[in-house]
Parts: C-alpha cells; structure tokens; sequence
C-alpha cells in the first residue's frame, strides 16, 4: 500500500477530553474519528488494526469450535420480556418504538438471541455441547462514555454462548475458554491476567475477567507475582487478611486470621486482653504507630454499619460508651484487621449511607474516606488493602500481593440456567426428561482491545504496535520523493518486502518533507521504518526500530533479511 493513496488524516491537535495516551494517539494517529459521545467511526488504519485483532479472536474461537453467527443488532424487547431482563437491564440498554409502536432494543448483549436461536432447534443431549459466537456491534447507554474506545456507547464485543447437558461439561468449556483467550491476549503480546470476578448484570456463578494491565485502567485488581492468583476489586471477599506492609504499593502476606471479637483482635496486635479496641486505635494514632488498624466496611447489614459508623466517632470524640466500643471491636472483627505503618483508612462502600459520623470522626485524625466509588482507590496516598475471594480454588501461593490496574478485555462466566429456565428452552437428556439448558457467555472488547494496546504500549510520540496488531509491519520513507534515485529504491525496496510477506507501506508522498514523514511514522507506531536517504548513493539505507527509535545502517540488498 501506498501512502499516497490511504486516508489517514494525521493531526498535531489532542481532542479536548482526551486524557488517555489511546485515545489521543488513535486520534491524533488517523485510525478513529468521533462522530458523538462515545461514538467512534474506524478510518482506513483503525479498520486494518480491528481487523486484525477481529481475526485471531476469530481463529482461536474457531480453533476451539465455536461456531460463528451473526445476531440481529436490534432485538425485540418481547425477548427480554421472556428473560425477565426488560426490567432489570436499567437505562444502559436503549429501547425504542418502531412505527408501528412495537419496542425494540440495541443489542446490548445477545443471551437472550441465542436462547431464541438454539430453542426448540436443539433438543436433544445428543446435539450438545454447541458454542455459537459472533462479531458484533453492541450498544449500551454509557453513563459515562469516555477514554476514546475504552468505553464507547457502540463498540465491537465478540459474544459467545456455549449450551450443555451438564454442569461438568460448562466447566470443561469454561476452562477451554480460559485457555483460549489466553492465547488471544499472548498473540496479540499484550501483558494481562485472569482474575477472579462478579457476575454481575449477567448473573450465574463462576465468572473470570481478563485484564489487560495498564496505569489507566478503569479497574483495581489485586494479583499475585508469584503464581496465578488473581481478583478484582469487587470479587474481593470480606475475609480478614492481615498483610505486613513493606512499602506503600506491596502488602507482604503474614498470615490468615478469622478475627470475631475483640479479644483476637487484640491478641493479634499483641495488646493485653484486658486493652479494648479504643485502646488498639490509641496505640495506633499516638504512640509508636507501628500498627495501624483498617476496617473495611461493606453494606452487608446497614444497621451494623451505621452502629459502628457511630462507634468509630465517638471513639474519636473520646467519649465512646462500652457499648460503642464493642460494636467497634465487633465491626474490627467482622471486616478484617490489617497491619500497616503510617495512617489510618477507612474503606467504606457505598452502600453506607450513614457514613457521615466517621467522615467527621475521620477527617480530624487524617483517615482516607472513600465513601462512593471504589475505583478512586488511585487517589489513596497510604491506602492498601487486599482482599481475597471467598472459596476461591485457585488461592494464592502466599506471596507478595499487589494492587494494580487493569483493562477489561474479556470477561467468562458460568450461567446455569438462568436464560435457558426463564425462556423455556429444554432439551431431552438421556432418560428422554427434558431440562433447560447449562450455558456459559464469553466476551472480549475487541474494539476495547484496540486501546488497551496502545495504553499498554506508547511513548510521548505515540503509538508502538505489537508486531501481529500493527497496520502496517513496515513504513518505507522516501526522504524526498522528488529524487528519482530515492523513489526508485523505495519503489524497489517495497516490492522486495510484499514478495517476501511483509505488510508494508511506502510513503511515497511527493510533497511531505522528511520530517513530517518522520512524525507520522512515530505517531502512528508501525513497528518499522526504512529511510532511504543521504547514504543511499554508498548502497545504505537506515532501519528504525518504532519501540527504542534505534537506528541501524544496513546495505539496501540486505534490508529484506534484516526485517524478516
Ligand atoms: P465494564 O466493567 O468495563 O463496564 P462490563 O463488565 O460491563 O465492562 P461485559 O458485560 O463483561 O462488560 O462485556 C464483555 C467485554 O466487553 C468487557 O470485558 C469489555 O472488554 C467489553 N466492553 C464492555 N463495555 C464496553 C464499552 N462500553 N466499551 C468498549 N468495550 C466494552
Ligand atoms: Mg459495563
Ligand atoms: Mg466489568
Ligand atoms: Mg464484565
């Protein structure tokens, strides 16, 4: 291809509201333009990267024998109706009136289509398992869309339904997933791991997400370095952990304690007995501040919470009555106590309502409150907390757990019956009873994952493509187009490189100056370039690596080799 002859509108302006390093380069770079809030059409080289990205989630989902199909994006909202999720699906799911008054819906996830599609055509055991998925636009009323094709209202999911005869055999396709997508994410070498998740609006049991691991990520999740254990934030249990803090990003692992009272509180911080959690909060606050105690309150009983809310300020206020003090401990005992150096944090989900005692309470002696979204953990200076999945089987070796941030790229989850029982739609087992089917859903953001290797992979330039997501492997810059030498070279070159496979692109550009073409190679991020310039009349030409900007001489007749 020819630059010349491609649209790609490169530009030195930063939209206004783009903050990630994705959105302004895949802007700035020509690959996406936006056409309303979180609306995103694909220019020539954002459609090439899609593409590419679309083709090895297609190929290893094909590999592990799903079958392609392709939903309807406007679905009755009588499906939903069936589901039950018309009235649970909330304000992210747009509904419409067609002229004949009949409502409709975006599709904003497919269970319910691919309930409609397999019942009453499957009906036997015989017949199943079946994984059917597609390639589609989805769309869902973002509240907040936001980051380019991070969070779009449309954007590119690949859906995949799978349909059994027993929980054991969703098990086995749920790890062939994992496998699966495992090998999605090292093709297109991104840096990501599997935690353990929520199943949130979809519902069902088991459920993993894939996090593509970036500074900006929307998401906290905690992971081990030392083996594979992972979760997100919201799949963090309620157990108590009790973490010896080394620094202020990693939380070292000492021991499990099941805390209910104040005494093993107090046991455990090596206070006397006879010391009440007043004085554990004294100690911490006043004295040697070697220990500091964190609570972290969840909304699993609001009056609780509300009691020890009191209890904290009072214990503030110095003015806590026994009974305060005990449901203090109680709460301590209840949502865990960790070890930490320097502060205090409260964790407070949003649950509470009634957390404006320990906000007063808090502010005085400096707590961290966070009372509304978890995901502002990132503005907490001293705040760090771990928690662990509840009966999670893949449990952690012990090490050295971290917080950091990931992308949502790609989420599995065990439904059950859930869809299949509340539409009706059974097949015959083997004693000839019919059953709803067990189904398990997998997603991947495939346009999500066109950011997600740009936050992962850039610098103050621009972009940097892994080598199988890259529109382009190699950009031929003719330094000056005019030169007849230069530009036959280039030509030369470029033929060289299409005969031997390599997805090439000069730039042929008879009016761009080298330095603009120069620009345009590092915004846009095409893993190479080759300039043909100065040296050319010795037989040289240069090769720049995009990922350390490195110059290389290499003889025009070897440049072929050097590339490949
Ligand atoms: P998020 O937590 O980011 O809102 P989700 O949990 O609602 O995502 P799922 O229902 O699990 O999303 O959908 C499967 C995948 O689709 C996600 O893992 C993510 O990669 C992608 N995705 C979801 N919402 C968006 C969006 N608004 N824009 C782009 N990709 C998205
Ligand atoms: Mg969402
Ligand atoms: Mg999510
Ligand atoms: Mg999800």
């Amino acid at each position: 291809m020819k630059f010349s002859k491609l649209f790609i509108p490169t530009t030195k302006e930063t939209p206004n509201d783009a903050t990630l390093p994705s959105h302004q380069f895949l802007v700035r770079g020509g690959f996406i333009a936006q056409t309303g809030a979180g609306i995103y059409d694909f220019m020539p080289l954002g459609k090439i990267v899609l593409d590419k990205i679309r083709a090895i989630v297609k190929e290893e989902m094909d590999n592990a024998g799903a079958n392609e199909v392709q939903f309807g994006f406007v679905t009755p909202l009588s499906l939903w109706e069936e589901s039950g999720r018309a009235n649970t699906m909330g304000s992210e799911m747009l509904r419409f009136k067609d002229r004949k008054n009949t409502n409709f819906v975006l599709s904003p996830t497919n269970e319910e289509s691919v309930v409609n599609m397999v019942k009453n055509r499957i009906t036997s055991y015989k017949d199943l398992p079946i994984h059917l998925y597609q390639i589609n636009i989805k769309f869902r009323d973002e509240a907040r869309p936001r980051f380019g094709l991070m969070r779009g209202r449309e954007f590119l999911m690949k859906d995949g339904y799978s349909f059994h005869s027993s929980e054991e055999d969703l098990v086995r396709e749920f790890n062939l997933m994992e496998s699966t997508y495992k090998k999605i994410y090292t093709r297109l070498g991104l840096d990501f791991r599997v935690v353990a998740a929520d199943s949130g609006a979809i519902g069902g049991s088991g459920s993993k997400e894939f996090h593509v691991l970036a500074d900006s990520g929307e998401d906290t999740i905690v992971v081990c370095p030392d083996c594979e254990y992972g979760a997100n934030i919201e799949a963090a249990t309620r157990k108590p952990r009790v973490f010896d803090y080394s620094n202020s990003k990693e939380l070292k692992k000492v021991e499990t304690i099941d805390t209910k009272t104040i005494e093993e509180v107090a046991n455990f911080l090596n206070i006397s007995k006879s010391q009440t959690i007043k004085a554990v909060i004294k100690k911490a606050i006043y004295e040697d501040k070697t220990k500091i105690v964190v609570f972290f309150l969840r909304g699993d009983d609001e009056l609780e919470e509300t009691k020890a809310c009191n209890a904290v300020s009072a214990l503030e206020l110095d003015d806590a009555s026994e009974n305060e003090i005990n449901e203090a401990g109680l709460i301590a005992g209840y949502c865990g106590v960790f070890g930490l150096p320097s502060n205090i944090t409260f964790v407070v989900d949003n649950e509470i309502k009634n957390a404006k005692g320990l906000a007063s309470g808090a502010n005085e002696i400096n707590y961290h409150l966070i009372n509304t979204d978890l995901s502002t953990l990132n503005d907490v200076k001293y705040f760090d907390l771990v928690a662990v999945q509840e009966n999670d089987s893949c449990s952690c070796c012990g090490g050295t757990l971290k917080y950091t941030k990931g992308i949502e790229a790609g989420h599995i989850f065990q439904l059950g019956t859930k869809y299949s029982s509340a539409m009706n739609a059974n097949f015959l087992d083997e004693n000839g009873k019919a059953k709803p089917f067990v189904m398990g859903c997998y997603g991947i953001g495939v346009s999500r994952l066109v950011a997600a290797v740009i936050e992962q992979n850039h610098d103050e330039k621009g972009c940097i493509w892994t080598k199988e997501t890259a529109p382009f492997m190699v950009d031929i810059i003719v330094s000056n187009s005019k030169k007849e030498d230069e530009a036959i070279a280039g030509e030369k070159i470029y033929t060289d490189l299409k005969t031997a496979g390599v997805q090439v692109l000069l730039d042929d550009r008879i009016n761009a100056r080298f330095g603009f073409k120069m620009g345009d190679f590092e915004l846009i991020g095409f893993p190479y370039a080759i300039i043909i310039g100065k040296r050319l009349s010795e037989g040289f030409v240069e090769i720049v690596d995009r990922k350390t900007l490195e110059k290389t001489d290499v003889k025009v007749e070897s440049v072929v080799s050097k590339i490949l």
